[in-house]
C-alpha cells in the first residue's frame, strides 16, 4: 500500500503521518514513513539545495530536475523495495507537489513536469493521496508560529494560492484516488477522516 500526504505548507502533514503510521502498524502492516525531498542519502543532500536560502538562484527547470532526481532515488532505493516486500509506505509529498510547486507555482508546463516525473518514478502512482487543504494565509499563520521559513515558504500568499488550486484540481480529476480534508479541522478529526478513508481502501 502506497499512501501519500499532500498539502500546502502548514497543513499539518508532518503531525498526521506518525499517527497514521502507528495506526496501520497496529493493524499488522509493515510501515515506513518517509518524506520528500529526502528519504535517501542523496535525497537528503539535494534537500538543502532546493530549500535553503543562500544557495544562489535556482531556476525553475533546475529545481524541477533536482526534485525529480531526489524522487528517483527515493522510489528506487526505498519505496519500491518496501512495496515489493509487501510493506506499506506513507510518504510526505510526491509527484503532485511537483505539479503544484514547480508547475503551477514556478510556471513550468504541467506536461513537462509530469513527464520528467514519470521517468523518475518508473510510473509509480499512489494507491491513495490525502490532500490536507489549507488556505495560504492560514498556512502562513501556522508556519510562522512554528519558526523559520524555508525558501519557498517565504514566497507570498499569492504564490501559494496557485499550488493550492493545482492540488485541488488534481484531486478533482481522480476522486477515487484522493481524499481531500479541510486542514482547519482539529488534528483529531483530520486523523479520523484519514483513517476512515484508508479503512475503505483496505476493505476494497
Ligand atoms: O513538506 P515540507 O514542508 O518539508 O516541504 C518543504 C518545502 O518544499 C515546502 O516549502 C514546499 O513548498 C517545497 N516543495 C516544493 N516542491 C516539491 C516538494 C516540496 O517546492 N516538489
Amino acid at each position: 500500500l502506497f499512501i501519500v500526504l499532500e498539502g500546502g505548507d502548514g497543513a499539518g502533514k508532518s503531525s498526521q503521518i506518525p499517527e497514521l503510521a502507528t495506526w496501520l502498524t497496529s493493524l499488522g502492516h509493515e510501515v515506513i514513513a518517509t518524506r520528500e525531498p529526502g528519504g535517501t542519502d542523496i535525497g537528503e543532500r539535494i534537500r538543502p539545495l532546493v530549500l535553503e536560502h543562500g544557495q544562489g538562484e535556482v531556476d525553475a527547470r533546475t529545481e524541477a530536475l533536482l526534485y525529480a532526481a531526489a524522487r528517483a532515488a527515493h522510489v528506487e532505493q526505498r519505496i519500491l523495495p518496501h512495496l515489493r516486500a509487501g510493506g506499506t509506505v506513507i510518504c510526505d509529498r510526491f509527484v503532485d507537489s511537483s505539479v503544484a510547486y514547480q508547475s503551477a507555482g514556478r510556471e513550468l508546463s504541467a506536461d513537462e513536469v509530469l513527464s520528467i516525473n514519470a521517468f523518475a518514478t518508473q510510473g509509480l502512482t499512489p494507491d491513495l493521496t490525502v490532500l490536507l487543504d489549507i488556505d495560504p494565509a492560514e498556512g502562513r499563520r501556522r508556519r510562522t508560529a512554528g519558526g523559520a521559513e524555508d525558501r519557498l515558504e517565504a514566497e507570498p500568499d499569492e504564490f501559494h494560492a496557485r499550488p493550492r488550486q493545482a492540488f485541488l484540481d488534481l484531486a478533482a480529476a481522480a476522486p477515487e484516488r484522493y481524499e481531500v480534508i479541510d486542514a482547519t479541522l482539529t488534528p483529531r478529526e483530520v486523523q479520523a477522516r484519514i483513517q476512515t478513508r484508508v479503512q475503505r481502501l483496505l476493505e476494497a
